[in-house]
């Protein structure tokens, strides 16, 4: 958190009494130590939501919310990190820090300045030339499309002549410098030194942040032999492709009320939807979602429905942009079109009521993929249920909701017609062995957290020196595969940079991780309750592991017909200091 220094956001904090912020929002009663009152994340009718006034947490026992002052402000308010500081310390007369502007920064903040004026000029311009004489051809090809002139003005199309430098000539007579037109990327430079307008003899498509300002331009080719068919501004200050999403300014609203966010490929698909009335709708603009983009997105809503023709779904930009969002934790559904068709064919041979109906029977991700898989292999063949299972467990460890995931194993062992319960048993244990190739950080839920990781976390909270002390023994592999893995390690470090408190590692946390560690916390007592003994318990789990690894390979030795020999050897001697170990700490 790099806008506002570590020292103000703990100033802050000691300020912004936590029952005094939700007070605002909901009533409390004091019972012992705690506060409850009716959550206001979830209906109830009996107090299940608790406020730690010391602690500086509020967990909520029915729907398992949870985090710090900030956090609930976050969720509340629905706003990010920074702006629920200043919400607090507007709230409680702290003056927000001078952000030091250095010439550099005030330098930078005036180039985007300029930016955004050169655009929405520009745009401007492109608009005046659709609507003028030389966009007649451009306005047919528009209407050919069966796009109308009020959704042609709602996505603010436009035309960009064919001409060397009307754009710049026009520009510049309005004051612009040819510099900034560069920047903007509106104009290049050629080889022999000359600088033109970049898009010519182009329908002229505005990309917009979400608060509606237009930030660069994709450019679609007029003639049917002109390449490329679609050219798109540079990167620029103001302008990072992977990091916006095409019509989020004309959708978010829509998105928020629906619950909902279709995701199309390209602008096309987006202007038929839209305007067929299906206005929570974003484009990707053909290549795959980044996580970036994926987050943006979090912020209207946590569900999407994609559509795209069947050969696209189990590939290329439209799988990634799937396995993207659910890695980013998104519940995802995919409506697939008849074979040929995009939204754009789709909604104009078949209207918004076969629209709505393909995203009605919308399948979730995951089914899909295992129906696609199921259907690709003989399941008959003991083959190909092995290949199967091989295509499907990559699948699976990109979940990251553990009981998602524990699901999912049971769908797989399902499809695949296992009734062995040991085999089904494998299979759930290969998917939860498996590392999600896409988050950096495993979201724990808490049924997978051990009885160790519970006890160290409730002490940490409550009795810190103890537990940070005992904390402290543990080292990296210690850390592997457990569900509070990063909430341990997070706290390691903070105690390392002599910065830990309760409410300064939640401050750290994910919102999923947050909740698990208010969880904990808000228990009556540890389930364990030395915090040495949760350490040792928890390097007995590592030695255990270990020991299974080992013995996995032997195993996979002695079947492949390997009886002794160095490596079997070198195995049987490590395993045996493993168990001692082990019983070193039992
Ligand atoms: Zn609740």
């Amino acid at each position: 958190m790099p806008l506002f220094p570590q020292r103000f956001i703990d100033d802050l904090k000691h300020q912004a009494d936590i029952i005094v912020v939700i007070q605002d929002y909901v009533s409390l009663k004091k019972t012992g130590a705690t506060y409850k009152g009716l959550c206001p994340f979830h209906g109830e009718k009996t107090p299940s939501f608790h406020v730690n006034r010391d602690k500086g947490f509020f967990h909520c026992f029915g729907c398992g919310v949870g985090g710090d002052v900030f956090k609930f402000l976050e969720l509340h308010e629905k706003i990010g990190f920074a702006d629920s500081v200043k919400l607090l310390a507007q709230r409680f007369g702290v003056a927000l820090p001078e952000m030091e502007q250095s010439d550099e920064q005030r330098a930078n903040a005036a180039e985007r300045e300029t930016l955004l004026k050169v655009h929405e000029a520009a745009a401007a311009w492109f608009r005046q030339q659709l609507a003028g004489g030389a966009g007649v051809r451009v306005r047919k090809q528009i209407d050919a499309r069966g796009i109308t002139s009020a959704t042609s003005e709602a996505l603010g199309l436009g035309y960009a002549p064919n001409s060397r430098d009307a754009l710049k000539a026009a520009l510049l007579e309005e004051g612009f410098s040819q510099a900034a037109l560069l920047r903007a990327g509106l104009l290049v430079q050629r080889d022999d030194g000359s600088i033109v307008d970049r898009f010519r003899n182009r329908l002229m498509i505005p990309i917009c942040r979400d608060t509606g300002s237009v930030i660069a331009f994709g450019g679609r080719a007029v003639d049917a032999d002109q390449q490329p068919k679609y050219l798109n501004s540079p990167e620029t200050p103001i302008y990072s492709k992977g990091r916006t999403l095409y019509g989020l300014n004309l959708s978010k609203n829509a998105i928020r009320e629906r619950k909902f966010a279709i995701l199309v490929e390209g602008y096309f698909d987006f202007a038929q939807a839209y305007q067929a009335g299906f206005q929570g709708v974003v484009a990707s603009c053909g290549t795959a979602l980044t996580p970036q983009q994926a987050q943006q997105l979090r912020r209207f809503t946590n569900k999407v429905v994609l559509s795209f023709d069947p050969d696209a779904a189990g590939q290329g930009a439209a799988a990634k942009s799937c396995e993207i969002l659910v890695a980013e934790g998104f519940a995802v559904n995919v409506a697939v079109l008849p074979a040929g068709d995009d939204p754009d064919t789709f909604v104009r041979t078949h209207g918004a009521a076969g629209y709505a109906e393909r995203l009605e029977h919308s399948t979730p991700y995951l089914e899909y993929l295992l129906d696609r898989a199921a259907a690709a292999h003989n399941l008959n063949t003991d083959e190909g249920r092995v290949n199967f299972l091989g295509d499907m467990l990559p699948v699976a460890g990109r979940i990251p909701d553990a009981a998602m995931r524990d699901r999912f194993a049971d769908r797989l062992a399902f499809k695949a017609r296992v009734t062995d319960e040991v085999v089904r048993a494998e299979i759930r244990r290969a998917v939860v062995q498996r590392q999600p190739a896409l988050t950096n950080r495993e979201v724990p839920s808490f049924g997978q957290v051990t009885k160790a990781e519970k006890g160290l976390i409730w002490l940490l909270v409550h009795q810190s020196a103890d537990a940070l002390a005992a904390l402290e023994t543990l080292d990296g592999p210690d850390f592997d595969g457990l569900a509070s893995r990063s909430a341990l390690e997070i706290a390691q470090k903070l105690n390392e940079d002599k910065g830990f408190s309760p409410s300064t590692l939640l401050e750290r946390l994910t919102t999923v991780e947050a909740r698990l560690v208010t969880a904990i916390a808000s228990e009556g007592e540890a389930h364990v309750h030395d915090a040495h003994d949760c350490v040792r318990i928890l390097k007995r789990l590592r030695w255990e592991r270990e020991r299974a690894a080992i013995q996995r390979e032997i195993d996979r030795l002695q079947e492949a017909g390997a009886h002794d020999g160095e490596k079997l050897q070198e195995l049987l001697v490590r395993k045996y200091d493993v168990i001692q170990r082990i019983e070193a700490l039992i």
